[in-house]
């Protein structure tokens, strides 16, 4: 999906790596993974997936379960025009607003943008939820377990001081 024309398409100099989260706990949770990921050609491309996890809900219990996802991918897209595009992205499969935390059809979160920090009122870099979320380490480490993030440390280590009991491999 493509958030504006292709003749304004280069934003940045170098194309830096992010990382995408992706979650899902209403309908065809699995093919709304499938669909997103899809979408974000062709201003962002998808180098690796993590496998994905089935992960008890967090914040807002009273839900089903999510299936949480990680993508690798570059773009020449500032880290406010991939936002837009994820927006978008959600907005087209159907996400309505509901409670903070609750439940979502599709959730696209701009995860980490290469080594860059941003920090605006509705776009903060790295995700501020990050270090602290197993249901993201998890799949996260699975693509880049010694990637140094939160006080330089590593995602492997950050993720071995979390309890990630109710994080499991998603058998579909
Ligand atoms: P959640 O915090 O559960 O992901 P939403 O998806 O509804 O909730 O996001 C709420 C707002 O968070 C978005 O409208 C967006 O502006 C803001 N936001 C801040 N930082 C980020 C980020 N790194 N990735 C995605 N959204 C972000
Ligand atoms: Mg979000």
């Amino acid at each position: 999906m493509r958030v504006l024309a292709a003749s304004t398409h280069v934003y940045n100099q170098r194309m830096p790596t992010t990382y995408i989260g992706l979650g899902s706990n209403l309908g065809e949770r699995q093919n709304y993974l499938e669909r997103a990921t899809a979408m974000l050609a062709p201003d962002v491309t998808v180098l690796r997936r993590s496998p994905i996890y089935e992960t008890q809900p967090w914040g807002y219990a009273d839900q089903g379960t999510f299936l949480n996802q990680v993508l690798e991918a570059e773009t020449y897209l500032s880290p406010r025009l991939l936002l837009t595009l994820l927006k978008a992205i959600e907005a087209r499969l159907g996400r309505k607003t509901r409670v903070r935390n609750g439940p979502r059809e599709i959730d696209l979160d701009i995860l980490l943008y290469g080594d860059q920090s941003v920090n605006e009122r509705n776009l903060i870099v790295p995700h501020p939820g990050l270090h602290q979320r197993a249901f993201i380490l998890t799949p996260l480490a699975d693509l880049a377990p010694d990637l140094r993030i939160a006080e330089g440390r590593p995602v492997s280590q950050l993720l071995a001081n979390l309890d990630s009991s109710g994080v499991d491999r998603y058998q579909p």
